[in-house]
């Protein structure tokens, strides 16, 4: 097998406004990488690095003093003096700032921080630490029951907490989803069926019609056939349209001919295809890459993700059938209760 899919550059690059050009400075060496648990920040001072080797300075923290960082990794490092020191991976809730900052610069902001003090107490989200405890205790990336029934005000204190707890972003503008339903354009026929497979496949598990049909007059959202080869892609999701590989797509054989006969026996082109343009819209909904590779949103590492948990190189999960999500194009209890936790996030 090739390339499953990659999400979105479009998006990425969007984000990645902004940076001052500041000084490159001398190497670092990475010791270590941890997981960290969500906690949030300020800083006063300090330099912001757009990576753990401290070789590119991006902001300076003594410019947002007033935003709240969030914690998501932190790095153990070798400094070019030859000292050791911690570095964390910091987020502010727009994305605007990010990077690595030495941990010390960073003070702890209280639970309350991020609610307005009017509020009575029964209007109040859920604490922070209230909600990670919530989080830690239910599944990993499965938003079940006890995640997705909380108050809407939860939802809105709390975005961040869980976007980095269940790898989902507000990946579309609101226009894509006007009640609940974008309305889809497939520009080429030869994509219609499958298109319209991958649709019925997800409003069939939502219980809804999230995907409806729509022309080149009147649609929200577009699946077209694009040019994927170069830059290693089958589906793509740039935050406004969905894109499918027309070589590979030309090629009846892709991807059985690509795979061992075991696997190769287990899918088929239709399903394969259905697939992956199922899991381009399960982005359009808000849904970033898992670890478990029966899962749709599957991806063999989270190089690709724009956000995550936590890092993976290899399935956290395999599948039982030995197939990528992509490849059985099934929709998993897990992608299912992510796509209903983006949707009391507002992402669609
Ligand atoms: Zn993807």
């Amino acid at each position: 097998m090739l390339i499953a899919t990659t999400f979105s550059l479009g998006i990425a690059t969007q984000l990645a406004v902004n940076t001052p050009a500041f000084a490159k400075t001398k190497s670092a060496k990475v010791i270590k990488i941890n997981k960290a648990p969500f906690k949030a920040y300020r800083a006063k001072k300090g330099y912001i690095y757009s990576n753990a080797k401290l070789t590119k300075r991006i902001h300076n923290a003594k410019n947002y003093p007033k935003t709240t960082l969030y914690s998501q990794k932190e790095a153990i490092i070798k400094k070019s003096n030859g000292k050791q020191a911690v570095y964390y991976y910091v987020m502010s809730k727009n994305r605007k700032v990010q990077g690595y900052i030495w941990h010390r610069y960073l003070t702890p902001v209280p639970i309350k921080d991020n609610i307005a003090s009017s509020e009575t107490s029964t209007n109040q989200p859920i604490s922070q630490k209230a909600l990670v405890n919530l989080i830690n205790k239910a599944p990993d990336m499965d938003p079940t029951e006890s995640i997705r029934s909380l108050k809407p005000i939860d939802y809105i204190a709390n975005e961040t907490i869980f976007d980095l707890g269940y790898n989902v972003f507000r990946f579309s503008p609101s226009s894509m989803f006007k009640s609940h339903q974008a309305t889809v354009y497939v520009a080429s026929g030869k994509l219609a069926s499958l298109a319209q497979a991958a649709m019925t496949k997800w409003n069939n598990v939502l219980g809804s019609q999230v995907f409806k049909l729509g022309t080149a007059k009147a649609h929200t959202l577009a699946i077209r056939l694009g040019n994927g080869t170069k830059d290693g892609w089958d589906g793509l999701y740039d935050g406004k349209g969905i894109y499918i590989d027309h070589t590979h797509f030309n090629n009846l054989n892709y991807p059985i001919a690509y795979m061992s006969e075991n696997l190769g026996s287990q899918t088929s082109y239709q399903q394969y295809w259905t697939g992956v343009i199922a899991h381009e819209l399960g982005h359009t909904l808000g849904l970033d890459h898992t670890g478990y590779q029966a899962d749709l949103m599957y991806a063999p590492n989270s190089d690709g993700n724009f956000i995550t948990k936590y890092l993976w190189k290899r399935p956290i999960e395999r599948s039982s059938t030995g197939l990528d999500g992509t490849e059985m194009g099934t929709i998993t209890q897990r992608d299912l209760n992510r796509a209903r936790l983006t949707r009391v996030l507002g992402y669609w």
